[in-house]
């Protein structure tokens, strides 16, 4: 039934910022041109103007983890939109005290400190244009890291959780390897192998996928089975 294919109503573009190059995203509906914006780490002007070029209004910002290369824009774009920021969960307060300071040091200068308009937790949904993304917390990475997954689109936001090929790093600040194993394995995987997924570097990939290859988290490494 490609005619309801919800994937048809829905946009993703991807601006890698910061020296990190992490994923900023635009994700907006086609047919009302509403938007969230993802992880706006840094680039601020660059991330406005992209919004502007696709004539998109962007409702809430989201965001996945604390980083400064995720979280590091995001008090001056919700300044500049006049938006709520939607995430982390609190557990990443810590991350977003310190931006302004770890900004200088990853050279992204004009972070600024803030705390979101509303954390997450696991269970809690979040509700964008007629879709339902699922809260997933899966620390391990950073503790406070949610993976926001829509049933309905079979895609998942996960942050620095999954890569394609790889894992987040485990050894900043209260990271923690097995954490990270346990959160892929016992909360994304049992989504199904379907799940395409867009990480916070590099390109996207599927859950199968990194079933197979991922030489961190494959069925044949973590011995995960349906
Ligand atoms: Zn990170
Ligand atoms: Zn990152």
């Amino acid at each position: 039934m490609p005619d309801s294919d919800p994937k048809d109503k829905f946009k993703l573009q991807v601006v890698p910022v910061t020296p990190l190059q992490q994923n900023a995203m635009i994700f907006w509906s086609t047919e009302s041109m509403k938007g969230v914006l993802i992880d706006p780490g840094g680039d601020v002007d660059q991330l406005m103007s992209t919004i502007e070029k696709a004539g998109v209004t962007i409702a809430e910002i989201w965001l996945t983890h604390g980083h400064i290369d995720h979280a590091g824009g995001a008090a001056e774009c919700r300044r500049r939109i006049g938006c709520k920021i939607i995430g982390p969960h609190k557990d990443d307060q810590f991350w977003l005290d310190t931006l302004e300071k770890t900004g200088g040091e990853y050279g992204i200068p004009d972070a600024e400190n803030f705390t979101p308009d509303t954390y997450l937790n696991e269970g809690d949904t979040v509700e964008f244009e007629g879709l339902s993304f699922a809260v997933l917390h899966c620390p391990g990475h950073s503790p406070g890291s949610v993976v926001l997954y829509s049933q309905e689109l079979s895609f998942a936001f996960v942050g620095d959780v999954l890569f394609q090929g790889s894992i987040g790093r485990t050894d900043l600040p209260q990271g923690n390897h097995q954490d990270l194993i346990d959160a892929i394995t016992g909360k994304l995987w049992p989504l199904g192998k379907g799940i395409q997924f867009m990480p916070g570097h590099g390109p996207g990939s599927t859950f199968e996928q990194e079933r197979q290859n991922n030489g961190f988290v494959a069925d044949s490494v973590t011995g995960y089975k349906d």
